[in-house]
């Protein structure tokens, strides 16, 4: 097949800092519009010759040609864009989370195969070396405990994104998934939500931060893993998971999956190439006419909700 051709639709942060760069190193697609409704914010409404669209929609109409879409606006208009372009017969990649809700996500994949289109839910943190690395070294390990700490600036790393306090923005949860995601790829059994607690600011809808004890099944080789995921934390940013193994061997993932240690020594360190790795797997799984959906991660804040306490905490403002 000669080079797909991909729309982005939603030219926000991730779009700017990641998507766009990475199609352009990996030359995987060509990049033929951005969809964005505010306008893109890229000078000269970005790349030379790349038309830009005020919807999906007009998009869609403009350019029936196009092969693909790359999904970068918040979640909770993922799941109508995405099912409306798997209906007008293009691939959609979904930035995470993948939809708002789980069976959202589960409708998605259905549409998908009804229109015989492929579906990449793209869990950006899975695609590090390191992430693999650990998913092998975990492999047939017995496991004593994890504990995950993932605690990060919001002001910082989504600087006025109202959309993350809104119903279907998923607060500190829309960071700590990606936790989840490296959590659910590495662990060699299923995990599930026990205990949580989810505190939400008097003028927020969603939480600002959560502590969880997820468990596996009884007589599974994994013990509790102890999640804390805060939007709070200035200074030193962390996002760590510790594995600490029965035979007392100890696997550290930091840096958000990019750095792997085994007993306090670095084996494995890989610069950022999380996209690079996510376009080249979706032209694979185009080529080979394939979906990949991962809906573990969603299940498990999903989960968070149903078993979790809410409690009211400070208001929070920019
Ligand atoms: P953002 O900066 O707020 O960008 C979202 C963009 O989506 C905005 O430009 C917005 O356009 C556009 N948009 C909203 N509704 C739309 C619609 N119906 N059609 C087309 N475009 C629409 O958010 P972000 O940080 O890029 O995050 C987007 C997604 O990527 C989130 O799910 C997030 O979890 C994920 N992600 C973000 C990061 C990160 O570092 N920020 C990292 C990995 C993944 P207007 O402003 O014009 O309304």
């Amino acid at each position: 097949m000669s080079r797909p051709t991909l729309g982005i639709v939603g030219v926000g942060k991730i779009a700017r800092d990641q998507h766009l760069p990475s199609i352009a190193e990996t030359g995987s697609f060509e990049l033929a519009a951005l969809v964005s409704p505010h306008g893109t914010g890229l000078e000269g409404d970005g790349p030379e010759g790349v038309p830009t669209f005020r919807s999906q929609e007009e998009m869609l109409a403009a350019l029936p040609r196009l092969d693909a879409v790359a999904l970068c606006t918040p979640p909770s208009v993922r799941h109508g864009l995405a099912a409306a372009a798997l209906a007008a017969g293009k691939h959609v990649l979904v930035e995470k989370p993948p939809a708002a809700t789980v069976s959202e996500l589960h409708d998605l994949v259905a549409v998908a195969a009804r229109n015989r289109r492929v579906l990449f839910t793209a869990w950006h943190s899975q695609f590090n070396p390191a992430v693999e690395a650990a998913r092998e070294r975990l492999a047939g390990a017995a496991i004593r405990a994890v504990r995950i700490d993932w605690k990060e600036d919001v002001r910082r790393w989504h600087p006025g994104q109202e959309w993350i306090w809104q119903p279907g923005g998923f607060g500190v949860f829309d960071p700590g998934i990606n936790a989840l995601s490296i959590l659910t790829r590495i662990m060699p059994a299923p995990l599930f939500v026990r205990e949580a607690e989810l505190l939400v600011p008097e003028n927020r809808e969603t939480p600002i931060a959560v502590t969880m004890t997820l468990r596996a099944a009884a007589g599974a080789p994994v013990g509790p893993v102890s999640v804390e995921f805060d939007f709070r934390q200035e200074g030193e940013q962390t996002w760590t998971i510790a594995v600490e193994l029965e035979d007392g061997r100890r696997l550290e993932l930091t840096h958000g999956g990019t750095r792997l240690f085994v007993d306090g020594t670095p084996v494995l360190s890989e610069p950022d190439s999380e996209y690079r790795r996510i376009y080249r797997r979706f032209r694979r799984l185009i080529d080979e006419g394939t979906s990949d959906v991962d809906a573990a991660p969603l299940h498990l804040v999903a989960d968070a909700w149903s078993v979790g306490r809410r409690r009211t905490t400070a208001a929070f403002h920019w």
